[in-house]
């Protein structure tokens, strides 16, 4: 029966042959929305970007815990191969006996999970040309039914079958030549695939779309930079207005707003107990913002949608007028927040924004609740003021304009802190009831910034910045961090030397996982931040580790392959840390017993 279906892997990969027969059978049931709605509260699987579409990262297993963690030692580990190594930030996902992880240069792997031998690969023909700023990551994909669904670097969902790795449906998002690359793990909502866009450096603009998860035909688009007009789609594919997202030119000069930014570039997280999508949205363009006074909504917010109409519900703005490319597509995490004052439990979201302060929000309407610094210098602002929930700008804080110079072509140069790779960046927070506090990966950089004059050319960088990146500290530049949402203290924090550049799991065995450009896995005790235990993966960690039960045992796992923004953007830190190599597996571990 297999021999006949795929007789050249008969021979050529007969034991990964055995296992494909074993995990795919005949009662296979592909996953459904339950399945993806339930994510964070099943441990038999990860079936969604964030372990859960809220995006908490954690887990209530607690087999691996602060005692029996001594004993953590790896299972297997599978090489990415090729030459094409460099940046890996992808979280694996792993359901029904198989793991499904994506790499560079938009590639994907089916990997038999006791084993670790690889069912089959898919590896996406890159056109000559493309544009991603930040490295040809991908951070990951999404399950729905029998697919496996991810963005690639020229701007195109594609949809495998899960057996055999075929496209089912391939989708072009937009044009790669005018900037537009997809690099985030995209999300399932009620049948249908949410994703974003990458390309804030090319005059791009931001959006979420909606396409029904099993055809990849559009139900809607939301722009998210105000002006331009969003749309629902029929099933032949005609589409109709749904209403332009804010009001033209309400808080955008003259014409910027149609090439104004906003990319999305790092997804949306999904909260089913509110029915909303919560998307980051990046900086306006260009970085210049002398050339576009004005709030420029609705970039450097969270953007919440209501997957029904694929219309804004409420935003709320890090940072209004963005001036440093602070973005603001950080993560937004649900989770119940009890109010100090009250002691009444709110429904509420958490984000450490790259600007370097940590928002907690109402997120049923937008509404700030807190809001605090998370790294130790911040030059922007003093503060954000929580009656009207706007910052406190620091008077000289905002890069000089270009226009007030003598020769007309360098503003004048200011010291900023954070630097544009931010407070924390594409890498994820963790949030643990057990303890209450948020995990989040944070580095401690600054950066000389100045403006120069730009105009917008399709598919040509549009920053009208120039900037040099340098560490704050000699010892350290990353610091993962516990902070308290509700009194805005770091409760306790682990310095690195590299900058943080990798997610955060954390589980009921009160422990805090993370991995360090340096190659080490670590694990924390979730409340004091001791180590108790680390594994050198032997490349730099740049992604999310996960965590599983299979037949009895508890699994973690990670991506490990150094790379990302950092290498190519980061100036004096680049060059400090130009000693770490490359590279691209992913390693699980289970307990020795
Ligand atoms: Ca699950
Ligand atoms: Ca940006």
């Amino acid at each position: 029966m297999i021999s006949t279906r795929n007789p050249f892997k008969r021979t050529a990969m007969s034991v990964a042959i055995v296992a494909a027969a074993v995990v795919s059978g005949t009662a296979y049931a592909g996953v459904t929305d339950k399945d993806i709605v339930q994510d964070a509260a099943t441990p038999g699987d990860v079936v969604s970007f964030g372990m859960g579409t809220q995006g908490q990262r954690f887990s209530a297993l607690d087999q691996i815990n602060v005692d029996t963690v001594k004993d953590l030692v790896p299972a297997w580990s599978m090489s990415f191969g090729g030459e094409k190594q460099r940046g890996q930030e992808s979280q694996p996902l792993i359901h029904d006996g198989v793991m499904f992880v994506t790499a560079s240069y938009s590639r994907l792997f089916a990997i038999d999970v006791k084993t670790g031998v690889k069912l089959w690969k898919y590896e996406h023909r890159l056109p000559d040309g493309i544009m991603p700023c930040c490295d040809v990551v991908n951070r990951g994909a999404a399950l729905f039914d029998n697919l496996v669904i991810f963005g690639t670097l020229d701007a195109q969902l594609v949809a495998l079958d899960r057996e055999t790795g075929k496209v089912v449906w391939k989708e072009k998002v937009d044009s790669y030549k005018a900037g537009y690359s997809m690099t985030a793990a995209p999300i399932i909502v009620k049948g249908m695939v949410i994703s974003g866009v990458s390309g804030g450096e090319f005059g791009v603009v931001g959006r979420i779309e909606a396409r029904d998860a099993k055809t990849g035909k559009m139900k809607w688009v939301r722009p998210v930079v105000e002006g331009h007009m969003g749309y629902t789609f029929d099933d032949a594919g005609n589409k109709k207005d749904n209403g332009v997202s804010g009001t033209v030119n309400a808080t955008w000069p003259g014409d910027l707003w149609k090439t104004g930014g906003a990319a999305t570039w790092a997804g949306a997280t999904y909260d089913p107990e509110t029915n909303l999508i919560f998307a980051g949205t990046g900086n306006p363009a260009p970085w210049n913002s002398h050339l576009r006074p004005g709030d420029n909504l609705f970039s450097s917010s969270t953007v919440a949608i209501n997957p029904d109409t694929g219309k804004i519900v409420w935003h709320y703005q890090t940072t209004p007028h963005d001036g440093w490319d602070f973005d603001g597509v950080n993560e937004f995490v649900s989770f119940d927040y009890t109010d100090p004052k009250t002691g009444k439990v709110i429904k509420a979201g958490g984000k450490a924004d790259r600007n370097g302060f940590f928002f907690v929000l109402d997120r049923t309407n937008g509404k700030l609740l807190n809001a605090f610094p998370f790294v130790n210098k911040i030059t922007w602002a003093d503060s954000i003021n929580l009656e009207t929930g706007r910052p406190n700008y620091t008077k000289g804080g905002r890069p000089g304009d270009p226009s007030e110079s003598k020769d007309g072509k360098k503003g004048e140069v200011v010291f900023s802190a954070p630097s544009f790779l931010g407070g924390k960046n594409q890498q994820q927070i963790a949030y643990n009831p057990d303890t209450g506090y948020f995990y989040v990966p944070a580095n401690e950089w600054g950066m000389d910034i100045w403006n120069e004059p730009v105009s917008y050319k399709k598919g040509a960088a549009y920053l009208g910045a120039g900037f040099t990146i340098k560490p704050l500290h000699e010892e350290y530049i990353g610091a993962l961090r516990a902070v308290d949402p509700a009194t805005g203290k770091i409760v306790w924090e682990h310095t690195n030397y590299a900058p943080l550049w990798g997610g955060v799991l954390t589980t009921r065995g009160g422990l805090t996982f993370f991995g360090t450009p340096e190659g080490y896995l670590r694990a924390l005790d979730a409340k004091t931040g001791k180590e108790v235990w680390s594994f050198q993966t032997g490349s730099g960690v740049v992604a999310p580790p996960v965590t599983w039960e299979m037949d009895g045992d508890q699994y973690i796992a990670v991506v490990s392959g150094w790379g990302g923004a950092v290498p190519l953007w980061g100036g004096e830190v680049a060059r400090r840390v130009n000693f770490l190599e490359q590279g691209g597996s992913v390693w699980v571990f289970k307990l020795h017993k």
